[in-house]
């Protein structure tokens, strides 16, 4: 019997849908044009990026002038913060940041910290969520940039970014008009409602594949009236805000996946929901000293981050891969290097457990044959690599 390959790593990256590539297709042949040129090559290259302008513009609730194409949601975070750094540095050198966030958001305000900046970097307690009192505190009147992801990728946990963006307008209203809030909401796009007015960020980054569509394309959302400095300098592309000739396929693709995600979004997250919590409940059945890491009130439907007691994640992903099944220890950034996720360190597991976790991400393909497959095999791999355990054989000498 051939191996059967069920992929529960949609966190990571998804599969592109087929409606995607299709619409895609022609833009690699026939209609080549490149969008700067005059002739009517260009000119369909041109309408073809302002169609998909609209797309992604209608799934944020954004004006298509406010979305610029890019190269994915790592250039979208580096825009966003040095881009805003940059032109409003002579306000004030604060930024506030999160513990949990992307390497892409962290290694950029890192980057500043090496320019001068002060960066505070809250903490998300046990929860792995950010509390607004927090936010409260930290802000000072040199503060230039708030920058809080919408949804944590590993934990899969909700910030509270409306609450953040509300208090950022009270900011502004009394004066500190250089005050900026940005969000990397690639997590939260095609998950969850996103609308960049109701959350009241100034800019807001996503990429397309998280969502089935495409590699290599992303979006900064940039509020009308914001003001940032372009970090790629060439031709007069993208309002001056991102250099460089426009992938005409790749930005068709993302204009694609949003309308799906846009048309299919309810069903979407009804059928995330289902096989999210239906692997849950079953696995905590069929299988003792297990946890949740984050709090299951405040997460996207699509994602279940768990902690096994007495085995190594690194073990438990392996020997899932080796039946087929494809899931993550911590997130793919930070695996390979055998330090546990700096996420699972904020919300205060020790080091040990921290080795012990396993994300499941789910996408609009998988079914509940592939969760009967996991149910079927975890719990055998689980028991097997605990019989090695040193600490849980302690344990029970204990008893
Ligand atoms: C995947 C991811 C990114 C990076 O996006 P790329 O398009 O792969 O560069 C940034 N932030 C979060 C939260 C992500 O999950």
């Amino acid at each position: 019997m051939p191996l059967k390959k069920i992929y529960l790593d949609n966190s990571a990256s998804t599969r592109v849908d087929d409606e995607v590539v299709n619409a895609m297709l022609p833009y690699f042949t026939e209609e080549f044009g490149n969008a700067s040129s005059t002739h009517q090559f260009g000119q369909q290259a041109k309408q073809a990026i302002e169609t998909a302008r609209g797309q992604v513009a209608a799934l944020l609730n954004a004006s298509p002038t406010e979305i610029t194409f890019l190269s994915g949601g790592t250039e979208s975070d580096n825009l966003a913060i040095k881009g805003i750094a940059e032109a409003h540095s002579d306000k004030g050198k604060h930024i506030i940041t999160s513990q949990i966030e992307h390497p892409a958001v962290l290694a950029s305000c890192a980057h500043l910290e090496q320019q001068g900046w002060r960066v505070t970097y809250l903490p998300v307690y046990r929860e792995g969520v950010v509390r607004i009192e927090d936010v409260r505190a930290a802000l000072t009147d040199e503060t230039v940039l708030i920058t809080v992801m919408h949804v944590n990728n590993e934990l899969g946990t909700i910030q509270p970014l409306s609450e953040i963006g509300a208090l950022v307008k009270e900011r502004r209203e009394a004066g500190q008009r250089h005050l900026h809030l940005h969000s990397d909401a690639v997590q939260s796009v095609g998950k969850i409602p996103v609308d960049v007015k109701e959350l009241g960020v100034d800019l807001l980054t996503m990429t397309a594949h998280k969502l089935h569509g495409p590699k290599g394309i992303g979006v900064l959302y940039v509020r009308k009236g914001v003001r940032l400095t372009s970090q790629m300098h060439g031709g007069h592309h993208e309002r001056d805000r991102r250099a460089g000739t426009e992938s005409v396929p790749l930005i068709v693709g993302i204009g694609k996946a949003c309308e799906l995600a846009r048309l299919h979004l309810d069903e979407r997250m009804e059928r995330a929901r289902e096989l999210r919590d239906y692997l849950e409940q079953e696995l905590f059945k069929r299988i003792t000293d297990i946890s949740r890491n984050g709090d299951p009130a405040r997460r996207i439907p699509n994602i279940a981050n768990l902690n096994f007691d007495f085995v190594e994640g690194e073990g438990l992903q392996i020997s899932l891969d080796l039946k087929g099944i494809a899931v993550s220890t911590g997130s793919a950034c930070s695996s390979g290097s055998h330090e546990p996720s700096h996420v699972l360190m904020a919300i205060g597991l020790p080091r040990d457990n921290g080795y012990g976790s396993l994300r499941f991400s789910f996408g609009k393909d998988n079914t509940r044959e592939d969760v009967d497959y996991l149910l079927e095999t975890l719990p055998v791999v689980v028991e097997k690599l605990r019989k090695l355990s040193p600490r849980l054989r302690q344990k029970q000498a204990a008893a």
